[in-house]
C-alpha cells in the first residue's frame, strides 16, 4: 500500500472533485471486498465533508463468479424486489454515489456468456431508471479505481503480489494526478480549464461529422446530431453541483448520429467486456449499425454484446483524446477502460449521453429518439487511437478542419 497520506489525498479528491458531496446528503460508496482500505478513507472523507449518512455497497466478484458456475440462468435474471427498492430510496434522498472498481481481468472466463448477457439484460431493464437517473445527470456521481493483485499482475507480469500491487497503485495515483507534494483538487480545478477550452473550439465549429483515418484500417466517418455539445472534464448535475464522474479523464466526447456511421473501425486496445477480453477486433457500420464484425479473441462476448439489445449494435459516444496524453505516454496498458479510454480516443457501443444534447437532460426518451440519440440499456468503451490518427472534420457548409494529425489535437 502506498502511504497513509496519499490514499487519504486520493479519498478526499473522490469525495471533493469527484462526487461533490454536499453538505446534509446521502452518499453510497460502491466497493468491491477488494478495495476496501480505499472504502473505509473515502466513507471518513465523506462525514468530514458533510455527508448526513455513507452507506456501503460492498460486492465480491469471486462470489459472483461462483454464482455464475452453479445458478441457472432463470434464476441470474431473477433481481429482487427489495434491491429495486433500495434504489428508488436512494433517488429520493437525493443521494450520489461513488464507485470503486477494481475489476479482475479474466475471472469470469469460461463462464456461458448467455449466462452473463440474461443476467446483465434483466438487471439493467429493472434498473434502467437508474442509469437514466446517473446517465442524465440527476445527481453527482464519480468513479475511481483501486488495484487488486490479479489485476496488478495482469498489468505488470514481471512483478508478484504485493511488489504487482503497489505498482498498480502508483500508477493509479499518477494518472488521477495524486502525488506527494501536490494538491490533487486544485491540480484539477486546472486540468478541468484545459479540458473546457477543446470543448469549446469543437463547439465552436459545430462539426456535421469526423472523418477517422489510420494505416491500422479504419476508415470511419461518425456523423454527429444536429445541436450536439461537446463535453468533458467536469459536469453539472441538473440542479447545477459541479462533479467529476471519471477519476482520471482527458476526454472530450460527444453523440454520434444513430443512423450517421459509415465505414470500418480497428480498436487497438483490447476489451474487457464481461470479465472477458475481446482481442484484436473490428466493425463495421452501415447507416449507423454495426453490418459485421470480428475478433482473434472472444470474438463470442463481442457478439454478445453487439447483440445485447436493439441499441447495442450503434454507437452512443465518440471520444478524442490526444496520444500524447499522460495515461497513453506511461505506456502502461491498465486493461480497464476507466483508464484505457483516457489513453485513445475511443467509441462507445449503446447508450448515449443526454447532456451531448443541448437540452438532452430534460428531453423525455422520446425526444431524444426523434433527435437520433441512440437508446440502449448497454454503454461499452472501446479504444481505437493511435499515433497516426487524423481526424478531418466537416461542418455544415462542407468546409472542412483538420482536428487531429498524426494522433495529436491540433487545433
Ligand atoms: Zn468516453
Ligand atoms: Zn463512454
Amino acid at each position: 500500500m502506498p502511504k497513509l497520506e496519499l490514499l487519504k489525498k486520493f479519498a478526499k479528491l473522490a469525495v471533493e472533485t469527484g462526487a461533490n458531496v454536499q453538505k446534509d446528503q446521502l452518499v453510497w460508496v460502491r466497493s468491491s471486498v477488494e478495495s476496501k482500505d480505499l472504502a473505509r478513507l473515502i466513507v471518513e472523507a465523506a462525514y468530514k465533508a458533510g455527508a448526513k449518512e455513507v452507506q456501503v455497497q460492498w460486492n465480491d466478484p469471486y462470489v459472483s463468479r461462483t454464482g455464475y458456475d452453479y445458478m441457472t440462468a432463470e434464476t441470474l435474471e431473477e433481481v429482487p424486489e427489495w434491491s429495486v427498492d433500495k434504489v428508488k430510496e436512494f433517488i429520493a434522498k437525493g443521494g450520489c454515489a461513488i464507485s470503486i472498481t477494481s475489476p479482475v481481468p479474466g475471472l469470469n472466463a469460461g463462464v456461458d456468456p448467455n449466462k452473463l448477457q440474461r443476467e446483465g439484460k434483466a438487471r439493467s431493464k429493472k434498473l434502467k431508471f437508474y442509469s437514466d437517473h446517473m446517465m442524465g445527470n440527476h445527481t453527482q456521481w464519480s468513479i475511481v479505481a483501486a488495484p487488486n493483485q490479479v489485476w496488478a499482475e495482469k498489468v505488470f507480469p514481471e512483478l508478484k503480489g504485493e511488489e504487482a500491487v503497489e505498482a498498480l497503485w502508483d500508477a493509479i495515483l499518477s494518472a488521477s494526478r495524486v502525488t506527494e507534494d501536490n494538491n490533487p483538487v486544485q491540480e484539477w480545478a486546472d486540468h478541468n480549464k484545459g479540458l473546457l477550452s477543446h470543448n469549446k473550439i469543437l463547439n465552436d465549429n459545430n462539426f456535421e461529422s469526423l472523418h477517422f483515418k489510420n494505416s491500422l484500417g479504419t476508415d470511419l466517418v461518425v456523423k454527429l446530431v444536429d445541436n450536439h455539445v461537446w463535453a468533458g472534464g467536469g459536469e453539472n448535475t441538473t440542479k447545477g453541483v459541479y462533479f467529476n464522474p471519471n477519476i482520471p479523464t482527458e476526454e472530450n466526447f460527444t453523440m454520434p448520429h444513430k443512423y450517421g456511421v459509415e465505414g470500418r473501425v480497428v480498436a487497438t486496445k483490447p476489451l474487457n467486456y464481461n470479465g472477458n477480453l475481446i482481442e484484436d477486433f473490428y466493425l463495421d457500420f452501415e447507416e449507423g449499425k454495426v453490418v459485421s464484425y470480428d475478433a482473434k479473441k472472444a470474438k463470442e462476448t463481442l457478439k454478445s454484446l453487439i447483440e445485447f439489445d436493439e441499441g447495442s449494435n450503434r454507437l452512443g459516444e465518440v471520444a478524442l483524446i490526444s496520444h500524447n496524453s499522460p495515461i497513453s505516454n506511461s505506456g502502461i496498458l491498465f486493461y480497464n477502460t476507466l483508464f484505457d479510454e483516457n489513453a485513445s480516443c475511443h467509441l462507445a457501443l449503446g447508450r448515449s449521453y443526454p447532456m451531448n444534447l443541448k437540452g438532452g437532460t430534460t428531453m423525455s426518451q422520446d425526444e431524444l429518439d426523434k433527435a437520433n440519440s441512440n437508446n440502449s440499456m448497454a454503454h461499452v468503451d472501446f479504444m481505437f487511437g493511435s499515433k497516426d490518427m487524423n481526424i478531418i472534420g466537416t461542418k455544415k457548409d462542407g468546409t472542412t478542419v483538420q482536428i487531429f494529425k498524426d494522433g495529436d489535437f491540433i487545433i
